[in-house]
């Protein structure tokens, strides 16, 4: 079981409490194309899958997420940069 494994919260598209362990393998062995959005108030998934998949995963993982997703995430993930920012100063 790696980190966050445990952690559980309810799965806006399947209604339902799943783990983190799910939402990591939930896209065919790639994370859920909405993983980002989902756990990102709760620690750095970004930096986590970053640091946890390789290179070639990732790449599969952010090219399955549609165009207008990746924007979206990517705003959340400055978001949350933003905030965490503010909450250490
Ligand atoms: S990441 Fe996907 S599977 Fe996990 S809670 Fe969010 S929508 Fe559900």
């Amino acid at each position: 079981m790696r980190k966050y494994d445990h952690l559980e919260m309810r799965c806006p598209r399947l209604g339902g409490e799943v783990t983190f362990s799910y939402c990591r393998k939930e896209g065919g062995g790639l994370p859920c194309q909405r993983i980002i959005t989902c756990w990102s108030p709760f620690f750095p998934i970004e930096q986590y899958l970053r640091e946890t998949m390789t290179a070639d995963a990732w790449d599969a993982f952010v090219r399955q997420i549609p165009k207008d997703k990746v924007t979206t995430i990517i705003e959340l993930i400055e978001e949350a940069k933003k905030r965490a920012k503010q909450k250490n100063e």
